[in-house]
């Protein structure tokens, strides 16, 4: 009964017009991009560590899965390797229907190891351009800060985002929250807008509603990112619907990160009966399941039906950044 019923929940989201918005390009890489890359390289099998991420993720090994989430990420040294993460990406996508998509990166961590951050941005960006044609497809980059790296190198990739607006809509922030209140991004955030960026930032998925509000009235951001934690404060939630401030979430994602115990305790629908413009996303896809898989559990675990799937995919067109 409930195989019938994903089956065909599946076909009907499959079938629908849909965006998205939350995927973070390095999450998206299957075993075989990491294999190719590694090969390229002269550097040896990552198996080991995509297996490693895979079972870290299933326990909830937070610190397991990082670390094999980062060593594989340290494979990445040119080009290439960057233009063959976004293609992969682009294929899956193509495949689930999704016509378009605001793919995260950094290049913090990147320059950081040595590499030039310009060249990050070639490769994702030379992508973009080819298989969006190519596939018919339209999407651009957001550029997310590092919120437990200084805010100096916040300014500096800014700097260089300027000459890529081609490609990069809009600026985000990424990373563990705890500890890291968004407050001190507020200037380099107040900046980016100035110059005619678009500005998200991830907020209550392990941080508190304190850090959902700081990204609502310091950040003054256009999207959301995660923002699961604002079911603690209705006050909050009554702000968000008021604002229309779009959510990109993560239901998966969230499971398996044990920010929520299961998908059936998920805030989603809580929040989209208050009014708020919900998405579901990704994040990492090549560990939290696809675009798909995360409509269809979600509408699974919280008896969400037909119609309500599809006005969660025009949300998700109508909260993007396409002209
Ligand atoms: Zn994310």
């Amino acid at each position: 009964m409930i195989q019938e019923r994903k089956k065909e929940l599946t076909a009907y989201v499959q079938g629908l017009e849909k965006a998205e918005l939350h995927i973070h390009i390095e999450g998206a890489a299957p075993a075989d991009v990491w294999s190719k890359i590694a090969k390229r390289n002269g550097l040896p099998s990552p198996n080991q560590d995509v297996a490693l991420a895979q079972r870290t993720v299933s326990s909830r090994d937070l610190a397991g899965f990082l670390g094999s989430y980062t060593r594989l990420t340290r494979m990445l040294l040119t080009e290439l390797d960057f233009y063959d993460l976004m293609y992969s990406y682009f294929l899956s996508a193509n495949q689930q229907n999704i016509g378009h998509v605001e793919v995260f990166f950094d290049t913090q961590s990147y320059r950081n190891f040595g590499l030039d951050p310009e060249m990050v941005i070639k490769g994702l960006g030379r992508a973009l351009d080819e298989w969006c044609q190519k596939l018919g497809m339209t999407g651009s980059l957001i550029l997310c800060f590092l919120r437990n790296l200084p805010v100096d190198q916040a300014y500096m990739d800014l700097e260089l985002a300027q000459n890529y607006k081609q490609w990069i809509v809009a600026v985000g922030l990424a990373a563990h929250e705890t500890g890291h209140p968004p407050t001190l991004f507020a200037p380099v955030y107040q900046k980016a807008r100035n110059l005619g960026f678009k500005t998200v930032a991830h907020a209550g998925e392990d941080g508190p509603p304190e850090y959902v509000w700081s990204v609502l009235n310091d950040l003054e951001v256009d999207r959301i990112d995660h923002g699961g934690a604002s079911i603690q404060d209705p006050k909050l939630v009554a702000e968000i619907a008021r604002r229309k401030i779009p959510l990109t979430m993560c239901p998966i994602s969230n499971v398996r990160m044990g920010v929520v115990q299961s998908l059936e305790l998920h805030p989603f629908r809580r929040l989209m009966q208050a009014g708020v413009r919900v998405t579901i996303n990704s994040d990492n896809p090549a560990y939290f399941g696809s675009l798909i898989d995360n409509y269809v559990d979600t509408a699974l675990a919280l008896d969400l039906g037909q119609d309500e799937l599809s006005a969660i995919a025009r949300t998700s067109i109508e909260a993007s950044f396409k002209q």
